[in-house]
C-alpha cells in the first residue's frame, strides 16, 4: 500500500468531519507556482559595502532605508514574480473555504495568490507586494508601478514608494497577528504546509492550537512532527489537490 496515498485519505476524513479548519502556511505552498524561497537566493554584490550581502541583510528595514536602489534591485529581481499563477494547493484551499469548510489562510507569503484563488479571508502575516505606499505623503500604488518604475520607485510628490511588505527589524501588523491567533485558537483543524516551522512566528502558532487535529504538510520533516496527529512528507500541491478534489 502506498503510504501516502493512505495519509491523503486520511486527511480527507479529517476534512470531511471538521468544518472549521484553519490553514496555515509558508514559502513551500508557492513553490510549486515557481516562486522560489526567497532565504534560498543568491545576496547581491553591494556597493556601498563592496562585498555580497545575503537575503536577509538585503530584505531588512536598515538596509532599504540606506540603500533603497541595492535593496529593490534585489526585491524585484527575487521577491516579484508577476506572471505566478495559483497551484492546486491555492485552488483547494479557495474550495474549501467555499464549501464552508475553512476559516481562514494565514500566510507568510507575500505574492497574492490566495487571493488569486480565489480565497476571501487570507491573513498576510508578512504583509503583500500588490500594495505599495509612499512614505512621504501615503499614497498608494499597485505591483504594476513598482515593476515598471526604474531604480527606486518614487511618488509623484518625490518622496519614495515601499511595498507593504514586513522587512527584516520591522515587526508584523499587531491587528493580523491577533487576528491569526484568534482563528487558530478557536480552529477544531489547522493544517500547516509548506513551512519548516524554523521562522518566527509560525512555530508559536501551532503550540497555541488547542482543536482536535493537528496537520502537518511539508517535504521534509520539521521540529514539530512529533506533536502532530498526522504528518505528511510530500509535495502540498499534489496532497491538497488529492484530499479536496482528488
Ligand atoms: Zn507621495
Amino acid at each position: 500500500m502506498d503510504k501516502t496515498r493512505d495519509k491523503i485519505k486520511e486527511l480527507r476524513e479529517i476534512i470531511d468531519t471538521y468544518d472549521n479548519i484553519v490553514f496555515f502556511g509558508g514559502a513551500g505552498v508557492s513553490v510549486p507556482s515557481g516562486i522560489p524561497d526567497f532565504r534560498s537566493a543568491d545576496g547581491i554584490y553591494s556597493k556601498a559595502y563592496k562585498t555580497i550581502l545575503n537575503p536577509e541583510i538585503i530584505i531588512s528595514h536598515s538596509f532599504f532605508m540606506r540603500n533603497p536602489e541595492e535593496f529593490y534591485e534585489f526585491y524585484k529581481d527575487k521577491m516579484i514574480y508577476k506572471d505566478a499563477q495559483p497551484n492546486a494547493a491555492h485552488y483547494a484551499l479557495a474550495e474549501l473555504e467555499r464549501r464552508g469548510k475553512l476559516n481562514a489562510v494565514i500566510t507568510q507569503n507575500i505574492d497574492g495568490l490566495h487571493q488569486k484563488a480565489g480565497s476571501k479571508r487570507v491573513l498576510e502575516l508578512h504583509g503583500t507586494i500588490h500594495y505599495n505606499y509612499c512614505m512621504k505623503c501615503g499614497k498608494s500604488y499597485d505591483l504594476d508601478y513598482i515593476v515598471k518604475s526604474k531604480g527606486v520607485p518614487k511618488c509623484e510628490c518625490g518622496g519614495i514608494v515601499r511595498p507593504d511588505v514586513v522587512l527584516y527589524e520591522e515587526g508584523l501588523d499587531s491587528h493580523t497577528v491577533e487576528m491569526s491567533r484568534a482563528y487558530v485558537s478557536a480552529a477544531d483543524v489547522l493544517i500547516v504546509g509548506g513551512t519548516s516551522l524554523k521562522v518566527y512566528p509560525a512555530a508559536g502558532y501551532v503550540r497555541e492550537f488547542v482543536g482536535k487535529k493537528l496537520v502537518l504538510i511539508n517535504k521534509s520533516r520539521t521540529d514539530m512532527d512529533s506533536a502532530a496527529d498526522l504528518v505528511i512528507n510530500d509535495d502540498i500541491a499534489k496532497v491538497l489537490g488529492e484530499a479536496v478534489n482528488g
